[in-house]
């Protein structure tokens, strides 16, 4: 199964993302569940419809609903027993609802709680958390992994070197904040190498900013780093109205910003918060037009 993901990168000049899972997944009524991957067991069909409007936007790669599933996170929600069966799952739906179309991710987010010193959680918790993660896209088929939105360079480097033992190539992605840094210091150089020495295949950033604010950030990775570079930037920097929450950026937007993180170095390009399968459609195209 690896081999797909490698090949494709060898193949491709781009390679289109989808969007945002989460922020769609609030749109549906889930039945009040507030453990957005707990909908990989009660409302599978809602999460394959996502996927399956991402590929049709022209989406080559999918990133499965398992951002939160690991199982640190889920012993929140009194769900840590059921971690297996939700990583496990979110490959399955993934996988049948794009077919050959595209090429299915198993997403891994931050734990959600600090590592040692600054929090409770030690090294061997995170490696394990993240292990059963990855052991479970692995058995289930995923073509690879995305480690995403981290702040926490030894903690991103845990969830690479579990997924890298696990035989599955990843893309390491950590969340820089309009200053350049993630909200706990790191910079793009800091990430770049010792993401790489942690065994990941592609380096990139996503989340907290719009494409201008990590337009900067991408062209320190690519002056860093040999490696591909994945952007996945949110719909814009958003207002929030009471409840509401806006994201700025239309899809024709989006797109054309896409054009820009191409020419700043990054070949895998999609979004994160607030984008939408029309966003992917603009940007797939956008980007095809420009391979020619
Ligand atoms: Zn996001």
């Amino acid at each position: 199964m690896s081999r797909r993901f490698l090949t494709a990168l060898e193949q491709e000049k781009t390679l289109v993302l989808d969007g945002a899972m989460g922020t769609m997944l609030l749109q549906h009524d889930l039945d009040g569940i507030e453990c957005l991957e707990f909908a990989n067991l009660t409302a599978p069909a809602v999460v394959a419809h996502i996927h399956q409007a991402y590929v049709s936007a022209g989406a080559e790669l999918v990133e499965t609903n398992t951002f939160g599933a690991n199982p640190v996170r889920l012993a929140r929600f009194g769900l840590a027993d059921q971690a297996l069966e939700i990583n496990r799952q979110g490959v399955v739906i993934a996988r049948e609802a794009v077919g050959e179309q595209a090429l299915v991710l198993g997403a891994i987010g931050p734990l959600g709680e600090l590592l040692e010193p600054y929090g409770d959680i030690s090294p061997q918790t995170a490696r394990a958390a993240f292990t059963l993660q990855a052991e479970a896209f692995a058995q289930a088929g995923a073509d690879a992994c995305i480690v995403k939105t981290m702040a926490d360079l030894t903690e991103a480097c845990l969830a690479v070197e579990a997924a890298v033992a696990c035989g599955l190539p990843v893309i390491a992605q950590m969340s820089y904040e309009a200053s350049g840094r993630t909200f706990m210091g790191v910079d793009p150089l800091q990430a770049a190498s010792r993401l790489a020495e942690a065994g990941a295949c592609v380096i990139g950033a996503n989340c907290s900013v719009g494409p201008e604010q990590m337009l900067t950030v991408i062209k320190t990775l690519r002056e860093h780093t040999p490696l591909p570079i994945s952007a996945l930037p949110n719909a814009g920097l958003p207002t929030v109205t009471g409840t509401v929450t806006q994201w700025p950026l239309k899809p024709t937007e989006f797109a054309q910003w896409g054009l820009q993180l191409l020419g700043a170095g990054a070949s895998l390009i999609g979004g994160c918060c607030g984008t939408t399968p029309e966003h992917i459609g603009a940007l797939a195209k956008a980007l095809r037009s420009q391979n020619g």
